[in-house]
């Protein structure tokens, strides 16, 4: 920044400010700080898809149960298949999935086998149907047969007392219907988190209420809504609070007495953030930081009471990139899973993007997959914080680092699918 005439850094202090904070050292920071809730509670498993297991899954059972074959077709010995030349085999029966053959298949016989029923006692084979030739009740098998083909052993994809997940994995569709095939009608897993939010400003109207001269509507309430809800946990709406240090005061006071997170939106910025500062000394240990990053420069983080605090700035767009770039990881810690990881990709960027070195920002893009495998990406029009078009024509952020000048179009850039935060 040094190159930059005083004057410009002057004029364009609200920008740059050479104390600013990196926004990933500030992310680090905030996810050190934060700890996961310990109290549990017992879920049906169809209740229990996104939530945080409390504590470990051994199996009970061998899955499969029992050894079975993987194909319809015939269940034969492998000491009957042919070296060369073919080999004739009689049918002695059939075998269904959940109704097995009982009787003893020997020397030069064979049974006929669907998927998923169990082999017959001294069978460890199965010829696909279409490889053999019927010829009323013998079929007749080549020589390209291998022995133990086409099985799956008992045990093979879990065996009885495996370890088969770990306390913080976070339950996806697939492993609900293992808990399932494993008998698990119910786990233990982490309770909610609990997140409080309210909106500050006296220029606030909630929707459904007439707007008076100089109001607006509170978006911010429900993109965070949104956001929140996205991730699954309790949320706590506590309206919006006017610029009155009582009041605002109230609200931190009710938002710590019920919940582990406290979300505010405006009243961080410079002009506003002495009058929540004074009212949050009384009330915990909060740090108010300036990011060397745009949208989102100023951050409030810590904690009032017991909970932890994140003071969002009030520009529509500056509370959604905030909100996934510092919020979100730690709410996901806070609810005892490890933080995703989120997909970065490379996109050859159709437009010019205009920027200046110092800080990092998320400028908002339409990305798409090229004929070839690659992606390209679209700015999303004007991306003045305050816009929220932007962020809602986009489906990704396109990263541009602290020491970019900008990009020239056709350049490749770094973008961020919205995709891997939802
Ligand atoms: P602040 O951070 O409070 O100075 O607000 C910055 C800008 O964001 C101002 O233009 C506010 O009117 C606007 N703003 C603040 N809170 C909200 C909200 N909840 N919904 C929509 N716009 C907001
Ligand atoms: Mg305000």
């Amino acid at each position: 920044m040094s190159k930059e005439p005083i004057q410009y850094q002057a004029s364009c202090m609200d920008d740059y400010d050479p104390s600013s904070m990196d926004a990933q050292v500030a992310q680090q920071h905030i996810l050190d700080s934060v700890y996961p809730v310990q109290e549990s509670e017992t879920l049906a498993i169809r209740d229990a898809l996104g939530r945080i297991l409390a504590s470990p899954i051994t199996s009970d059972l061998d899955v499969p149960g029992h050894t079975n074959s993987a194909m319809d077709g015939y269940a034969v010995r492998g000491t009957d298949l042919p070296s060369d030349a073919t080999q004739r085999l009689k049918v002695i029966g059939t075998a269904f999935a959940g109704r097995p053959f009982a009787n003893s298949v020997t020397k030069h016989e064979c049974v006929r086998i669907m998927t998923g029923a169990v082999m017959p006692t001294a069978c460890d084979t199965v010829i696909m149907q279409e490889h053999v030739q019927l010829e009323a009740d013998e079929i007749i098998i080549d020589d390209q047969q291998q022995a133990g083909q086409n099985v799956r052993l008992a045990g093979e994809d879990i065996a009885k007392g495996d370890s088969v997940f770990q306390p913080g994995r976070r339950l996806s569709p697939a492993d609900i219907g293992l808990l399932a095939s494993l008998g698990i009608a119910k786990v233990s897993v982490i309770r909610k988190l609990k997140v409080a939010f309210f909106s500050t400003g006296d220029e606030l109207t909630s929707i459904g209420q007439p707007l008076a001269s100089g109001q607006i509507y509170d978006s911010n309430r429900y993109t965070l809504w949104s956001m929140l809800s996205e991730i699954g946990v309790e949320i706590i709406d506590l309206g919006v609070v006017r610029d009155a240090p009582e009041l605002v005061e109230q609200a931190f006071k009710n938002a710590a007495a019920q919940a582990d997170v406290i979300i505010t939106s405006g009243g961080v910025s410079v002009g506003e953030a002495d009058f929540v500062k004074e009212t949050l000394a009384n009330l915990g240990q909060v740090n108010f930081w300036k990011v060397a990053m745009k949208p989102g420069r100023p951050l409030a983080f810590g904690q009032v009471e017991q909970a932890y605090f994140f003071g969002l700035p009030g520009n529509p767009v500056s509370v959604m990139v905030t909100f996934y770039i510092f919020v979100q990881a730690a709410i996901e810690k806070m609810m005892g899973g490890t933080p995703r990881s989120r997909l970065r990709l490379q996109a050859s960027c159709k437009n010019q993007l205009r920027k200046r070195a110092g800080r990092v920002e998320y400028q908002r893009g339409m990305f798409e997959v090229n004929a070839d495998g690659s992606y390209s990406v679209t700015k999303t029009g004007a991306q003045g914080s305050g816009i929220l078009r932007s962020m809602s024509d986009a489906n990704c952020f396109i990263f541009l680092p602290m020491e970019s000048e900008g990009v020239a179009a056709g350049a490749m850039v770094e973008i961020w699918p919205f995709d891997s935060f939802r």
